[in-house]
């Protein structure tokens, strides 16, 4: 699923950054400014170089990251939690910004994550285009897939500009969005659990 809905590793037609500067032009007169004006002449090249960066998920592989560091722990069995990581994306449907927070839990079964893989990832799904329910389930299978852990829990709580500065026009209005899987799925507890801890 994860591969379908928005991984670009195997892309031919990528244009060139030429060709990508272009299209900025071609934005920058359809919003009505002009592209010969000093403050904006190096505009294309900055918003290639800027959009190289926020999109650079697409370049980078989460399960590829998860399954380096591995480590056995003594016998250490009960949640591990990572919070309040926090993130940029963008909606896929505007393409503007998503800003928000991501909690990250799981059960191991006799392995563990290095704390800091688990924020590349939340990384490497934002740096897309992405829809929250969406960037939260790839968070969730990846851990799944990676560690094959206990269960997984991952919350994620973001403001969508595309809701702030457009359309509805309501700020401040927080979406949550929730992926469990395993114990987390079957045990109310362990999802009580986990709630908890993130509010704590
Ligand atoms: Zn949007």
């Amino acid at each position: 699923m994860d591969a379908i809905v928005n991984s670009l590793k195997t892309n031919d037609n990528r244009p060139t950054e030429a060709e990508a500067e272009e299209a900025v032009r071609t934005l920058l007169r359809w919003v009505g400014d002009d592209i010969n004006r000093e403050g904006l002449l190096d505009t294309p090249k900055r918003v290639v170089k800027a959009y190289k960066e926020l999109f650079s998920g697409y370049d980078q592989d989460a399960e590829e990251e998860l399954g380096r560091t591995f480590e056995e722990v003594a016998g250490y069995d009960d949640i591990v939690l990572v919070k309040d990581i926090p993130f940029f994306s963008h909606c896929e449907h505007h393409m503007v910004p998503i800003i928000g927070k991501a909690h990250v839990a799981y059960l191991p079964d006799g392995k563990v994550l290095g704390l800091s893989k688990i924020a590349r990832v939340i990384e490497i799904y934002g740096r897309r285009l992405q829809i929250q329910e969406t960037m939260t389930a790839q968070v969730a299978h990846s851990i799944d897939d990676a560690l094959h852990p206990r269960g997984v829990a991952v919350m994620i709580e973001a403001e969508h500009m595309c809701m702030a500065m457009r359309g509805i026009k309501k700020q401040g209005s927080t979406t949550i969005t929730t992926t469990f899987t395993g114990a987390f799925k079957t045990d109310p507890h362990e999802q009580v659990r986990f709630m908890t801890l993130i509010r704590g």
